[in-house]
């Protein structure tokens, strides 16, 4: 557990997974260590990717505890 600590919102470079900042004047993302550069739209994806993780991660907590369901008045 816990070996993801990266956040979703934060670019990491693809080739040295340093944190990468963003270059307003290439409009990309570069890794100030090795000057990778991470397109906007890979950052997207990375972010879209997480999304359905997540999305995944909890239908499978849900399917875990799935309550019987009644009609309740
Ligand atoms: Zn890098």
């Amino acid at each position: 557990m816990n070996t993801e600590k990266r956040s979703p919102l934060r670019i990491y470079c693809k080739n040295c997974g340093a944190p990468a900042g963003f270059d307003i004047l290439h409009q990309t993302y570069r890794c100030p260590s090795c000057g990778e550069m991470t397109g906007i739209r890979e950052a997207q994806k990375s972010v879209y990717e997480w999304r359905e993780l997540q999305k995944k991660n909890t239908e499978a907590r849900f399917d875990g505890q799935r309550l019987e369901e009644h009609d309740y008045p």
